[in-house]
């Protein structure tokens, strides 16, 4: 578009209603974009409008686990973002040809960021979830900076080793003034699907210990938003493309997910 000057993020200007959750976690693989993707299903279903960023830029896969695949158009000098589920969601990976890796610095993350806020046409929305990076990295800066009213949203496995790098994510929070708004404790124990017992894969107690490590940080009080135990339906609905609290809405995952969207 002409011009150089960089357009303001609506989200961020005062008297946005738009809640902005900022969904991050220590480790990988430990289901921060599962997480994100059923949140804004779930939000979708209930009849809000919700949007997405994927701003894993190095790890995306947003777009796959929604089903979104159409791709963005121009319309004068706005994006459009593609949509599933009826949840609008824009990706790094709908800009790179194929499965091209990106390997970017952090001004050039920055700048991706700022024009997925900025120059996407979202419309009025009620929720618009940022599928951060794992770690403690730029983009979580770069966020602070675009929307400082973000709120943060922690993801963690209950695995000890994991939470304590979960911590220090969070923890981020202190420098950038922002609001935890609570923890997610995922793959929280295996339903046994021969009786009724609990396979606690990783262990136990992973989302407490975050969510009272960053009470003490913060000197703000953050909740456990809930736990979602291991389902193989919520892993197949990642891979086809359709979220588990809507495939299967009462399965344990499922369920249990719902009722953390209903807290947001
Ligand atoms: P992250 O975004 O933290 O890297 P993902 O959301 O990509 O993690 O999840 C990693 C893998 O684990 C994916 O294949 C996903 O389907 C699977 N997964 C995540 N949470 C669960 C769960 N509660 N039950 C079963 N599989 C899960």
């Amino acid at each position: 578009r002409g011009g150089t000057a960089e357009r303001e993020v609506p989200f961020a200007q005062p008297g946005s209603l738009t809640r902005v959750y900022a969904v991050a976690s220590g480790k990988g693989g430990v289901g921060k974009s599962s997480v994100t993707v059923n949140l804004a299903a779930a939000m979708a279903a209930d009849g809000l409008k919700v949007g997405v960023v994927d701003a894993d830029i190095y790890g995306h896969s947003v777009p796959r686990m929604l089903g979104a695949d159409g791709k963005p158009t121009q319309v004068e000098n706005m994006i459009m973002p593609p949509s599933a589920h009826g949840v609008k969601v824009i990706s790094i990976g709908m800009f790179t040809p194929g499965n091209a890796p990106v390997v970017w610095r952090g001004p050039m993350l920055h700048r991706a960021l700022q024009q997925f806020l900025a120059d996407v046409y979202w419309g009025d929305l009620d929720v618009l979830l940022l599928d951060l990076p794992p770690g403690t990295g730029d983009i979580a800066i770069s966020v602070a900076q675009l929307v400082p009213n973000a709120e943060i949203l922690v993801v963690t496995t209950p695995q000890q080793a994991a939470a304590e790098v979960a911590e220090r994510a969070g923890s981020i929070a202190v420098q950038t003034h922002q609001k935890i708004v609570g923890v997610v404790e995922n793959m929280s124990g295996l339903p046994c699907p021969h009786c009724d017992e609990m396979v606690d894969v990783f262990g136990t107690g992973g989302g407490e210990r975050v969510a009272e490590g960053l009470t003490r940080t913060t000197g703000a009080q953050v909740p456990v938003l809930g736990a979602i135990p291991i389902d193989v339906r919520l892993r197949e609905g990642g891979d086809e493309g359709k979220p588990v609290v809507l495939s299967d809405p009462d399965s344990p995952a499922g369920a249990a997910i719902r009722a953390i969207a209903g807290k947001l």
